[in-house]
């Protein structure tokens, strides 16, 4: 370890004192000059920084996982509605807890999660919510299966989340909500975006899928909107295969949220409304609650690790750090995410560099190839039944033509990631070999010319 290396002990002083993005940018670079010399690049025969290539497994499996299987399938108690065990119903007073909200309602996916506060927000045919083309599928899947429409807004190109002026633009009779994604699992812009959504009076569900423990000004996110879901598909932070969870502080809202997930009925037993089933079961939860110990560690590790490769990346201009905004405390680094600029590589394209690093060890991700703006389903939706009755001929031609979304199909050109859950949990010499690689591409670029 260098002298310049952050403990977790100052990391931490650093995240409460302040903001992380802040925090960070106060540093002094340990690598301040570039010292490291030339060499040839394991491209063109040179020998690769990273030898030993292995990265931690994710998801991971160990005895307290299984002991908590194990438990829940001896007790019989396999669906929350039987009595028991009961570790869905633990599962939400744990997370609850973690994030710091007042309710939890869990759920089979994180799609399954955003789906159901469409639905017990009443939005439907004919209504409009705003999130963003850079994202899983899973985030418009939720308001489709409303019927109503997911109008994208375009992207900041630095920080890749929405830019709260393209939503703003977007807001019209018809919508109903906006649902800003925490891309990355950093702090969307949720500052403006929660006052955009109080002038024009609309809801807020928080697309915290990738977000977990993440905080913006000492709250957890997922608890700023109205309502925050989340995910616990395999790859992200916390997983158990497939799973969901929404949490709030609105009793009224989260329970209505609980009869939707659960067909429709409310806790007291009674057949209310429409909802799908949508109960998360008690094998995912003790899955979860079996990867409880160690959660904050593991967050507080993938902070201290992120937060090194940035203070390496400062100096190495063909790689910049997704941009924090003010009040970033935490981000769950679920992934850890870059803009490639081929003007400080002699113009070498992304795929040429990511493949001379990827020779050094180092694998990076260029993630989603497009925005969801640039999917059929436009098309194939829009020609439905339901939404040629739904939608006016004039509403759905215009939605067509404002479908742009110039910035995030630069985001998706730029984009280089240290892709998922795994990698962050790596050992700090990890991280030095990681940015060694970087820097030895960056310092090494002239040699790619010919490559
Ligand atoms: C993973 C993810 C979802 C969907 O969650 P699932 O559990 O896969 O249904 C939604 N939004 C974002 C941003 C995601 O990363």
């Amino acid at each position: 370890m260098t002298s310049g290396d952050w403990t977790r002990r100052q990391f931490i002083a650093a995240a409460a004192a302040g903001s992380l993005a802040a925090a960070v940018s106060k540093t002094v670079p340990a690598y301040g000059n570039l010292t490291k010399k030339a060499s040839t690049l394991a491209l063109l025969g040179g020998t690769p920084v990273r030898k030993n290539k292995s990265l931690p497994d994710w998801p991971y499996c160990d005895q307290k996982i299984v002991d908590s299987l194990e438990k829940t399938a001896r007790s019989g108690s396999w669906c929350r509605i039987q009595g028991g065990a009961h570790a869905v119903v633990t599962l939400e007073k744990e997370w609850a807890k973690l994030t710091g909200a007042k309710f939890c309602v869990a759920t089979g996916s994180g799609t399954q999660s955003l789906h159901t506060c469409v639905e017990a927000l009443g939005i439907g045919p004919g209504d409009e919510v705003i999130t963003s083309p850079y994202t899983d599928p899973g985030t418009i899947a939720s308001i489709l299966s409303a019927r109503a429409l997911p109008v994208m807004a375009d992207l900041d190109t630095e920080s890749f989340q929405l830019d709260p002026a393209d939503v703003e633009r977007r807001i019209n009779e018809n919508t109903k909500a906006i649902m800003p994604v925490h891309m990355m699992g950093q702090p969307c812009d949720i500052d403006s975006i929660m006052a955009i959504a109080q002038k024009h009076n609309l809801k807020v569900i928080e697309d915290a899928a990738q977000a977990h423990l993440a905080e913006h000004r000492g709250r957890k996110l997922g608890t700023i909107g109205d309502v925050g879901c989340f995910s616990f598909q395999s790859s992200k932070v916390l997983a158990c295969g497939e799973g969901g969870a929404i949490i709030g502080n609105d009793e009224a809202l989260m329970d209505k949220c609980y009869t939707v997930h659960n067909h429709g009925t409310s806790r007291q037993g009674l057949t209310e409304t429409i909802g799908p089933k949508y109960r998360m079961n008690e094998f995912e939860a003790a899955v979860l609650l079996g990867q409880w110990p160690g959660v904050l560690e593991r967050h507080a590790r993938r902070n201290e690790n992120a937060a090194y490769l940035t203070k390496r990346l400062k100096d190495i201009p063909c790689l910049v750090p997704q941009k924090l905004y003010e009040g970033t405390n935490a981000g769950s680094f679920y992934l850890y995410a870059m803009s490639y600029h081929k003007e400080h590589l002699n113009g070498i394209d992304r795929a040429t560099f990511l493949k001379a690093l990827n020779a050094e060890g180092v694998s990076l991700s260029p993630y989603i190839a497009k925005g969801l703006h640039r999917e059929p389903w436009i098309e194939n939706v829009l020609k439905t039944r339901v939404y040629q009755t739904m939608y006016s001929p004039a509403r759905l031609r215009k939605y067509r033509e404002e479908s742009a979304c110039p910035k995030c199909d630069q985001v998706c050109e730029q984009m280089a990631m240290i892709w998922a859950s795994g990698p962050l949990l790596a050992s700090h010499e990890v991280m030095v070999e990681i940015a060694d690689a970087i820097e030895k591409v960056y310092v090494n670029r002239d040699q790619l010319k010919s490559a």
